[in-house]
Parts: C-alpha cells; structure tokens; sequence
C-alpha cells in the first residue's frame, strides 16, 4: 500500500462504514470504496450504507498488506501515474534514515526516485538494515557520510549511481 495504514486502529467487533474507516485512517473515501472492489466484504451486499466488520477488515488490509509487500522487488517502487513497479531514474535515487524505530531495532527509512518511464516522483518505505543491504548489492551507492545521524533530524545522503547489473537481478524484499 503506498500510505501507510495502521490495521490495529481497527477494532475486530465493531461495524464501519466508507465514511468512518475513511476518517480512521486519514484516506479519501475513495481509497475505501476502491477496497470493496478489491473484495473487502461489506455485512449486507445489498443495505446502504455499506456496514463493514472490523474482524474483515482486518483481514482483508492484512492480505492487501502482504501482496503488495511480496510484489515488489528491492529496486521496484510503485508509481501512482504509470500505475505498476517501475523502477527509477539511477541519477534521480535518494534516500533518508531516520530515527524513527520501526520497533525491531530497525529505523525507519524512505527511498526516492523519478519513475523511469515518466518522470513521476515516486517513494517506497523502507529501513537501514534494507538500505544497508542495498549498498552492499550495489543497487544503492553510498556517497560522503555516513548512513547513521544521532540528530533529530532526518539525514540526506545522496545516492548518485545504480550498478544496472544489479539491478536486473531479481531481489526479493526481507522487511
Ligand atoms: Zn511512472
């Protein structure tokens, strides 16, 4: 998922509809309407509004979670114009760590690029411990300081070159 969802703000007894999961998670009602096409399981097909269980809806944003997980590979973003992986333009590749803890002794981490079929800015999620495992396969280079910051702040390191072997080669990520 390109926003990141927090399932358990879901409470599995209690009924949501579009309108409230919208509100609960910040997405446009549209996200949320998307999903039933998707095959989130509204209680009555036919009742209006759509009245959702948590128990569902949690199971079906666990599914979604870990099929868009599995698709893409450790150089692969998903761009929101061309609508599918792509990957970026090498010279275009940037990334921050942060000092977020993700809570598995992993910091958070973001990695930017441009789509390299249209230019689209475009961003996955990721960790140190993944950055980290993408310079030492050389799909990220690592240029000036360090990786680590023990400032607040988010670190900018710039990222100027992809080995495009590298990048041909099929990754699976290991979050
Ligand atoms: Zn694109």
């Amino acid at each position: 998922m390109s926003k990141k969802i927090n399932i358990s703000l879901i409470k599995s007894r209690k009924v949501y509809t579009n309108q409230s999961l919208a509100e609960l998670f910040f997405v446009h009602i549209r996200t949320v309407q998307l999903w039933k096409k998707e095959g989130m399981k509204p209680l009555e097909e036919n009742a209006r509004p759509h009245l959702y269980l948590g128990f569902v809806v949690k199971e079906f944003l666990r599914k979604k979670c870990k099929s868009s997980k599995k698709k893409l590979e450790l150089h692969q973003f998903y761009c929101v114009k061309c609508r599918k992986e792509t990957i970026s333009k090498p010279e275009k590749l940037r990334y921050v760590i942060t000092d977020k803890n993700l809570g598995n002794g992993n910091k958070h981490a973001k990695i930017f690029g441009n789509c390299k079929k249209c230019g689209t800015g475009i961003f996955r999620f990721a960790s140190d411990k993944i950055i980290n495992k993408m310079i030492s396969l050389k799909i990220l280079d690592e240029e000036g300081t360090g990786l680590m910051s023990n400032s607040s702040l988010p670190l900018n390191t710039d990222i100027s070159r992809v080995s495009k072997k590298q990048i041909n080669e099929q990754l699976t990520l290991n979050f």
